[in-house]
């Protein structure tokens, strides 16, 4: 028997195969379709976002688009929060623009509304220019503080670009992620919340833009009997197969939620005895992150390091991962100006650690992974 613990991996509801079925029925084997079309109508349902959802081929791909509708251009610099995977970044080099990184605050351990701020001030008096977006991230699913960063980005008159890749099914003050943004990326790659294998979404702020992002996403294409293209186009649609998946995963959505949860619950009781763990949580009630991935970080005192547990989980054929290095300490980044906010992303990167999560892991599992690190570290 397979006695490996993952970290996340792709849990279908059992539905998928019916409509991947009917993809191939009627004939609809292309990136458009009855399944793209009922997938983008279930997401805006979720999001309250009706018609305003558009199905795209990776969240990348959605953040990209994010920006292209944003009207960035080369030159310009784009804000982007710096604790966060390289794909919250990467599209701003696509467009051959700059991000300029901004650090974390410690209880969300997403971008600081303070640092934001200051960050906007000194690129304008340094370079006589706005920033043209910014992009707060929702690491592991716990909510940015985005009420304070919408008043920054207001203030300054800045759009936001959402990146709710981890962060489907999470809310802050009873309003889902995915909706705070003037548009929000949204991830269904093979480990997040749920997947079409491959995916991703871009919520839009009306139906009118939602329709020119599909028009980016299909080579812009111009209404005209022959191809005829006024700007430059992607392709960036998702398939009608993976869609057929997706609509299968809307189905069972709520449940991996309330199971991701369910799972950072079960680590919270089980590390509680463990002092030199500490388990990352809501910082208050207003925040109902959907715990995407449970992370730990363990008390520098102990003089262990992340990536001993992580090597000694993975002895026991458990599953783990460092959390993420920030993107100003990335070489492929080394020349974007970077805001610190005293260094809590690279005091997280140095501590902490990602548990196995995926919703479709027992208790048993979890118990396991659990005892596994207390036997490391001991109770103290
Ligand atoms: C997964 C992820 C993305 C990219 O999504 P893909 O569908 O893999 O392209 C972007 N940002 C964050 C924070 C992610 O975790």
């Amino acid at each position: 028997m397979d006695n490996s613990v993952k970290l996340s991996l792709a849990h279908m509801g059992g539905r998928e195969q019916y409509w991947i079925d009917q993809a191939f029925k009627t004939g609809w084997i292309v990136p458009l379709g009855p399944n793209v079309d009922e997938f983008e109508r279930l997401l805006g349902d979720y999001l309250g976002a009706p018609g305003r959802v558009v199905a795209l081929s990776a969240g990348t791909a959605a953040l990209h688009l994010g920006l292209v509708m944003l009207g960035v251009e080369p030159g310009d610099e784009v804000i982007c929060q710096s604790f966060t995977f390289s794909a919250s970044a990467n599209p701003v080099k696509y467009m051959g623009a700059t991000p300029v990184f901004v650090g974390s605050e410690k209880d969300t351990w997403n971008m600081d509304p303070a640092v934001l701020d200051e960050c906007i001030a000194d690129r304008v008096a340094q370079t006589g220019r706005k920033p043209k977006a910014i992009i707060p991230v929702h690491l592991y699913g716990m909510p940015a503080k985005m009420k304070e960063i919408l008043a920054v980005a207001d203030k300054w008159e800045i759009p936001v670009l959402e990146d709710a890749a981890e962060a489907l099914g999470s809310e802050l003050d009873g309003h889902k992620c995915g909706t705070f943004g003037r548009f929000a990326a949204l991830s269904f790659n093979g480990n997040k919340i749920i997947t079409t294998s491959g995916g991703g979404a871009l919520v839009c702020p009306d139906a009118e833009s939602a329709t020119r992002v599909k028009f980016y996403a299909t080579q812009a294409r111009e209404n005209r009997p022959y191809y005829y293209h006024e700007v430059i186009g992607y392709n960036y649609r998702l398939s009608n197969v993976c869609a057929g998946i997706g609509v299968g995963q809307m189905e069972v959505l709520d449940e991996h939620v309330a199971r991701r949860r369910e799972i950072h619950g079960l680590y919270k009781q089980l590390l509680s005895e463990a002092q030199w763990i500490k388990v990352m949580d809501n910082p208050s009630l207003n925040f109902a992150s959907n715990f995407w991935l449970s992370t730990i970080t363990i008390d520098s005192k102990t003089g262990r390091t992340p990536d001993e547990l992580r090597l000694f989980l993975a002895e026991k054929e458990i599953e783990s991962r460092l959390l993420w290095r920030p993107m100003h300490m990335q070489p492929v980044f080394a020349d974007a100006p970077y805001y610190g906010a005293g260094g809590v992303e690279e005091q997280l990167f140095d501590t902490g650690l990602c548990l196995p999560s995926g919703s479709g892991l027992s208790d048993a599992q979890i118990e396991r992974v659990a005892r596994t690190i207390i036997d490391f570290g001991g109770k103290q």
